[in-house]
């Protein structure tokens, strides 16, 4: 059962746990607790309308498994940033269904970004499907062929690039964001990668067994 919490911390040093949305005056620290399995899910307006109104006040999400043990906490400010610029920089896509943008992130840098896509010098999605075929019958079935066959996802292209950044020495302590939830075979490459952390922002409605399947190989997975 997931269970989700919002505890406030006052600057005269009280603290409790907010029943409903009542803030009282001065307030120095929120801490979003969720008891669940992964993926775990920090998604929450109220996070966000907190954040825009005391720009000061710290805001840490912390899971808690099953037993109630802390698994993870992390500040939600900060994976939020990442999140929302996977969402502006997927306007860099080409695809005409769906625009995805992933980044990987070592110690709070980005060093590594992707969009899906054809590959460098082939004919774009927005190419093959002008406006007015986006608007016919059958347009997903041909779309989904089409990007079957030539269309390279985000994640993917950010793994890749990351394999052709010769200054990172490491594979380890590396994050995953991508605006689009992994799919099933983005998963499996993830795994290979040796990244063990993926943040996401919306389900992928065509292939939801991505979370599930980066779950089974031992990543972490959250929505925030
Ligand atoms: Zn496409
Ligand atoms: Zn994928």
């Amino acid at each position: 059962m997931v269970e989700k919490n919002l505890y406030v911390t006052y600057a005269d040093g009280s603290e409790e746990l907010l029943k409903d949305q009542s803030i009282k005056e001065n307030p120095v620290a929120f801490v979003y607790q969720v008891k669940s399995d992964y993926p775990v899910d920090f998604q929450n307006p109220f996070l966000q309308s907190i954040a825009k109104d005391y720009p000061e006040a710290a805001i840490t999400c912390v899971h808690l498994n099953e037993q109630g043990i802390p698994q993870a906490s992390f500040d939600w400010r900060i994976k939020k940033a990442f999140i929302d610029t996977t969402q502006s920089l997927k306007a860099m896509s080409h695809c005409t269904r769906l625009k995805v943008c992933c980044l990987i992130v070592k110690n709070n840098r980005i060093i590594s970004t992707g969009v899906n896509g054809t590959p460098k010098g082939f004919k774009n999605c927005d190419e093959v499907f002008s406006p007015t075929e986006r608007l016919t019958k059958g347009y997903y079935e041909r779309h989904h062929q089409f990007s079957e066959a030539y269309e390279v996802h985000a994640e993917m292209n950010a793994v890749l690039e990351l394999g052709r950044n010769t200054s990172i020495d490491n594979y380890e302590n590396l994050e995953l964001y991508c605006s689009t939830c992994p799919c099933a075979g983005c998963a499996k490459m993830i795994a290979q990668s040796g990244i063990k952390k993926v943040f996401y922002a919306e389900a992928y409605d065509r292939m939801p067994d991505g979370a599930k399947n980066l779950q089974d190989f031992g990543i972490e997975v959250y929505k925030i």
